[in-house]
């Protein structure tokens, strides 16, 4: 046999090389990132996702759009990789990402078509892609947990054009104070109610339950509240107890039930010894010992979940008793107030005022179901921003400015270099114009005309210089307030010029031939 008809791959593989592989994986990543683009900044356009059951999400994130698409091609599920690190690393910016992904990909293909050799582009684009990085940081300025007004921006800024628009300002106020209390991602809960409108959405320092006091004898609601956090029944007639008890009189019968009250109110009598005036218990309470814990003046809600448990401890601080004997006034959480509120027609528990909170709620209210699911999204968006900013420490304007300055420096920066790699870097600068382009593309703007004035104003020395995508005049976008945290921004220029290298450093395509199941 000769080399040429020896195959060492199954004969059924599906097989692609060089330019063709290249060219259809390029192509692929095109699609996804064309698909999105639309979505970009203030002015895009929503995408409507109907799942196989029918259900349907109206959003504008692109990390929902593209996990809902369902994609098959390799190539273009590396480019929703990049919206999945992104998200997972800043929590916004990935249609920025995408988009930038592969606009660094058609700007390849064009240095491809010339001869340039991948391995020359990839080199070009990871020297501009540093560069972009010393662009930023040098352009960037210092923000602090105590620059509430910035950090509103920021927060502002992540949830314009979304769901949130209508109270933004109510809700970058509600976002900011939720990062100041505690500047933790897990620590803050976003929890759905609908109902009600957006702009009364609430940040409660403490938790709430979708539960009702036990018994109408309790108070509605319990100042100074101490909480006695149980993992263990208030409740006797437990299967394992039952099966040994055989009763063969009446007055057995009685004395059972004697017992069993007996045994209800020592319990009862526990927790009232700790000093607790309020019992969260995940498991159930007996109706004796509702009625005899209403007696005392004290508030009980059984049947908590878990996850909720968890987030009362680390709220209120109290430790999650298992052994009612055990119980002591050390292991009471401790909450301004715990109070039963009526929220549509339902009523459920608010844990409030929690001090030193370690976990935080953000009720989210909206009048559909589809509307709080967009504004949540929109929501963990703006508080994603807010931390990274605080940890990040930098802030940058938005709006294409960074965009625009970042490629004004790389094409100066270009002309340094020699050789091929100069035409990388120049290409890599030319695809950072798609997102100042298609912010105003979706704003129904000229993007050329825009690009043009925006870039004359950064030539004049405006770093700052971005689109009003509402007036679709040019603006300085930090005096606007259109701030992002760095991280979003070198975040995405990373992760984009990440994917694309991958991409093009690839020459072959072989695909085992999946057979049907
Ligand atoms: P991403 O998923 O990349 O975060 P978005 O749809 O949230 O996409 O759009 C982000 C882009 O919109 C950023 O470039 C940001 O600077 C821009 N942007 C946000 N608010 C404004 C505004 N008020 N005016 C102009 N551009 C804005
Ligand atoms: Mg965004």
């Amino acid at each position: 046999m000769s080399e040429r008809e020896m195959s060492v791959i199954p004969e059924d593989a599906l097989r692609q090389s060089g330019r063709l592989a290249q060219k259809n994986n390029i192509l692929a990543a095109k699609i996804v990132a064309e698909t999105i683009r639309t979505t970009l900044g203030p002015k895009g356009m929503d995408k409507m996702l109907v799942d196989q059951s029918g259900n349907v999400t109206v959003t504008n994130d692109g990390v929902t759009i593209l996990k809902e698409m369902q994609i098959e091609h390799p190539a273009a599920k590396m480019v929703v990789e990049v919206a999945k690190t992104q998200e997972d690393e800043v929590g916004d910016g990935t249609t920025t990402a995408v988009v930038f992904a592969g606009e660094l990909l058609k700007q390849a293909e064009s240095l491809l078509e010339k001869e340039v050799h991948p391995t020359i582009i990839t080199k070009g684009y990871q020297l501009a892609a540093a560069k972009s990085q010393d662009v930023l940081k040098n352009m960037a300025k210092h923000v602090t947990i105590a620059d509430v007004d910035i950090l509103q921006k920021i927060a502002m800024t992540a949830m314009t054009g979304k769901g949130a628009e209508s109270s933004k300002e109510t809700l970058s106020k509600i976002v900011v104070d939720a990062v100041i209390a505690h500047p933790k991602r897990e620590s803050i809960r976003v929890e759905k109610k609908v109902g009600a409108e957006t702009s009364q959405s609430e940040l409660i320092k403490g938790v709430v339950l979708d539960k009702v006091k036990v018994h109408p004898g309790m108070p509605a609601s319990v100042e100074h509240a101490k909480i006695a956090l149980l993992n263990v029944p208030l409740e006797i007639r437990d299967t394992e107890i039952d099966a040994k008890i055989s009763i063969t009189e009446p007055t057995q019968m009685q004395q059972f039930l004697d017992m069993e009250e007996s045994m209800l109110k020592t319990m009862v009598e526990q927790i009232a010894e700790s000093g607790a005036n309020v019992v969260l218990c995940q498991k159930g309470i007996d109706d004796v010992a509702q009625y005899l814990l209403s007696k005392k003046g004290i508030y009980a809600a059984r049947r908590v979940k878990r996850s909720d448990v968890e987030a009362i401890s680390k709220a209120t601080g109290a430790s999650i008793v298992t052994n009612l004997a055990d119980l002591s006034t050390t292991d009471l959480g401790a909450a301004g107030r715990v109070e039963e509120v009526m929220v549509n027609d339902e009523a459920m528990t608010y844990i409030r005022n929690c001090p030193n909170p370690k976990s935080v709620t953000i009720l989210v209210r909206g009048s559909t179901e589809h509307v709080i699911s967009e504004v949540k999204r929109a929501l963990e968006d703006a508080i994603g921003d807010v931390i990274c900013a605080i940890d990040s420490r930098y802030v940058v304007a938005g709006a294409g400015a960074c965009e625009v300055e970042i490629s004004k420096q790389l094409h100066v920066y270009a002309d340094s270099l020699s050789g091929k790699e100069q035409l990388a870097v120049k290409a890599f600068s030319l695809a950072l114009d798609i997102l100042p382009q298609t912010l105003a593309e979706n704003a129904g703007l000229d993007p050329i005309d825009v690009l043009a004035e925006l870039k004359s104003k950064h030539d004049e020395g405006e770093k700052w210089a971005g689109i009003n995508v509402f007036t679709g005049k040019i603006m300085d976008a930090f005096v606007e307030g259109v701030l992002e945290p760095i991280s979003i921004k070198s975040q995405a220029i990373s992760s984009a010029t990440e994917v694309a290298t991958m991409i093009l450093r690839i020459d072959d395509v072989i695909a085992a031939n999946r057979t049907e199941e």
